[in-house]
């Protein structure tokens, strides 16, 4: 089964790219842009397994365009780069909105009081097989007075944050050594940005990851592509573990230098 798994994907992987795909990341995918030949070839390459292994469904009355998978599909394999990749195993649907949706939500506080009601979203990862996310926030990726914004780049992080069995801020390591480091510097740098929130400071990440380690884990996937240069002048330690997982080096590219980060 896992050696059927692995050739179908080769295979998967040597077709030719669709040029009207390729249209689609030069035209739709800032990010792109900013990669090199090589992890161009790579992206695309993971991008045939994803798109042929994952499911798409329009609600709310959109209509799931190739501009939609594709542009949704690339951030998506953006994190997978370089690196041993099973594409995102626990997800087996992308469902989107055109615009933010209506969610009903329970939530238990410590109490032990339960609150219910409806929440508006641009974005939510299930544990176990589907992934949500709103087209017009899509479109609002890039950095603004808020930090960086990137609700594909957020949402995936979630699912790889999951990979583990649990959502806590630290992703699947093979290496328990490499897990302890993550823990250790990502405990000290949550503390540092809760207590900048807490102050008011004008931010590098976007403050809704101050609620917990694991929406810290995502604003920083978020900035570390969209906003890598300044993440990296402020959080040093957080920029190099980020870079060490992701096995990528954004405040490196070319783009991120010319236009201070921002796509
Ligand atoms: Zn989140």
């Amino acid at each position: 089964m896992l050696f059927i798994t692995a050739s179908r994907r080769r295979r998967l992987r040597n077709q030719p790219f669709p040029p009207s795909w390729e249209r689609i990341l030069e035209q739709e995918v800032p990010l792109y842009d900013s990669l090199s030949i090589t992890d161009r070839e790579e992206l695309k390459a993971h991008i045939q397994v994803f798109l042929a292994e994952k499911q798409f469904e329009g609600a709310g009355g959109i209509v799931i365009t190739d501009g939609i998978r594709v542009k949704i599909a690339a951030q998506a394999c953006l994190l997978l780069l370089h690196r041993e990749t099973d594409y995102y195993p626990g997800l087996s649907s992308i469902v989107v909105y055109p615009d933010e949706y209506l969610a009903p939500f329970e939530e238990l506080d410590e109490a032990g009081v339960v609150t219910s009601g409806t929440d508006r979203r641009s974005g939510e990862s299930w544990e176990q097989g589907t992934l949500v996310l709103s087209w017009a926030d899509m479109q609002m990726a890039g950095v603004d007075g808020e930090g960086a914004y990137n609700v594909v780049l957020h949402e995936f992080a979630h699912q790889l944050d999951a990979e583990d069995g649990i959502t806590d801020g630290t992703p699947f390591f093979p290496r328990r050594a490499a897990r302890k480091h993550w823990q250790r510097t990502l405990e000290v740098e949550y503390e540092r940005f809760k207590e900048e929130v807490a102050q008011g400071k004008i931010p590098v990440l976007d403050p809704y990851g101050a609620e917990s380690p694991a929406e810290f884990f995502a604003v920083a996937t978020e900035a570390f592509f969209e906003n890598p240069g300044e993440l990296k002048e402020h959080y040093l330690a957080l920029y190099e573990e980020l870079s060490r997982y992701y096995r990528q080096d954004p405040a490196a590219w070319p783009a991120t230098i010319s236009n201070g980060g921002t796509s």
